[in-house]
């Protein structure tokens, strides 16, 4: 029998009884006659406390320091589960990223994987242990310094990992029974995918969809690694995420494959830009060059009278404060007249690849919102998604209506939430 992968969520490793838990399962699936490599990710929102406590002692914790402190939380999860493995009488040896080989550029508290080098983690195996990894973190190439990937990157860690050591499967599992039409959190009648193609899971995943980070995905896809999403405190079968359905999972593709929403997102206003060729460049030269990723971007067609418009786009809230500083540098060789701010924004996306192919998809989503009495303030458009951006506080309302108006609520069971906070 083959390699597996398994990756643990914060909210499955909770507390002691939950790391006893998940001990069991992975002892199980190493007395199947698997090789497991095992992701954990730090216990229950040990990170946010992590970060509250960074952000007691400075303004805007990031950097080094940052890294070494958020990597802090994973290194207790990971002996813990160790611990809890030899109790159970199996072998089992912990590793940080480092020691796990996962090699990374120096972005700190979001790297990226460039290279993965598991010599370790096979030794371990060879000598039959069970390997515990710490996810979300690794070594930066160039200065040999802790670093991060990113919230939620343990996923990465796990597809990574995954790839390097030729694994059959990729399992994460997590605090709900797989990938639902929409989050379960917010739509109890969301219902179960049993298989998504990559391409489709990207785009939930870029648009909010936290059961997979979306770097994950794309590193699943670019390495053809199969996901199977599901759930640490059921023994239900969960979502197959791959190129291709296989056996059990042949299922025909849906039209769409589900409504996603996002809450993490600040929009900006540059306002009063002149009009003129080479603007909207500088103004995103100066947030690219702070290495910040927008998303949405809409630029007004200019007042006659004046020759100025305005250009809105939206970005991570985390790292709002650090734009409008970067802008605000540059204001006077841009020439914008001000910036605005407001994080009380949220983003509804519906995914699916019949899109390309249905061209009603657009009006009956719009539609669906106008029902609900949401109103639209951007929209952004790919081939197999349509997103828009409301109020905050619209988000939950809307999400719903588009779910039901696309005739995806379930009519059996209550989507089920086994844990986590929501946080
Ligand atoms: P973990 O700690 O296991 O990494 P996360 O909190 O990162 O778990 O991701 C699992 C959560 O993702 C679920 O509890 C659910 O609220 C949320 N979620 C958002 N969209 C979906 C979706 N389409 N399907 C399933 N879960 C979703
Ligand atoms: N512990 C990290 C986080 O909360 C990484 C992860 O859970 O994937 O973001
Ligand atoms: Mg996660």
């Amino acid at each position: 029998m083959g390699l597996v992968v398994q990756k643990y969520g914060g909210s499955s490793v909770a507390d002691a009884e939950g790391i006893k838990r998940v001990a069991k399962r992975i002892v199980d699936t190493k007395k199947d006659g698997h090789q497991v490599v095992v992701v954990v990710s730090a216990m229950g929102d040990t990170t946010d406390e992590l970060i509250d406590l960074a952000e007691q002692v400075s303004p805007i914790p990031a950097g080094r320091e940052f890294d070494m402190l958020l990597t802090a939380g994973e290194r207790i999860s990971m002996a813990l589960l160790a611990m809890a493995i030899k109790n159970l009488g199996h072998e089992a040896q912990s590793f940080t990223g480092s020691q796990a080989g996962v090699i990374t550029d120096s972005v700190h508290n979001k790297a990226r994987i460039i290279d993965v080098t598991p010599g370790r983690i096979r030794t371990a195996l060879d000598e039959g242990n069970i390997a515990i990894v710490a996810g979300f973190q690794g070594v930066s190439q160039d200065k040999k310094d802790i670093t991060t990937l990113g919230r939620g990157g343990s996923d990465t860690t796990a597809v990574a990992l995954a790839a390097a050591l030729d694994a059959e499967v990729c399992e994460i599992y997590t605090d709900v029974d797989g990938v639902f039409t929409a989050d379960p959190r917010v739509v109890k009648k969301a219902k179960k995918i049993d298989w998504i193609s990559f391409e489709d899971m990207l785009e939930l995943a870029a648009s909010g969809s936290k059961v997979l980070l979306h770097r994950c995905v794309e590193y699943a896809r670019r390495y053809n690694i199969p996901i199977h999403v599901r759930s640490s405190f059921s023994g239900l079968q969960g979502t197959w995420v791959s190129n291709e359905p296989q056996g059990a999972q042949k299922v025909e593709q849906a039209i769409i494959s589900g409504v996603a929403h996002d809450t993490s997102e600040a929009k900006i206003t540059v306002v009063g830009v002149p009009d003129k060729p080479g603007e909207a460049a500088a103004i995103f030269r100066a947030v690219a060059d702070a290495e910040i990723n927008i998303d949405m971007i809409v630029q007004n067609v200019s007042a006659a009278s004046t020759g100025l418009t305005d250009i809105s786009f939206t970005l991570p809230k985390a790292e709002g404060r650090k734009a409008l500083d970067e802008l605000e540098k540059a204001k006077s060789a841009i020439g914008f007249d001000s910036l605005r701010y407001d994080d009380q924004i949220g983003k509804i996306s519906l995914v699916g690849a019949g899109m390309k192919t249905n061209p009603g998809v657009t009006a009956d989503f719009f539609k669906a919102l106008s029902d609900a009495g949401v109103n639209i303030e951007l929209i952004s458009t790919s081939e197999i998604r349509i997103s828009v951006v409301t109020r905050a506080d619209d988000v939950n309302e809307a999400v719903r209506a588009v779910h039901t108006a696309f005739g995806l609520d379930s009519d059996s069971d209550e989507a089920v939430v086994y844990g986590g906070t929501g946080r």
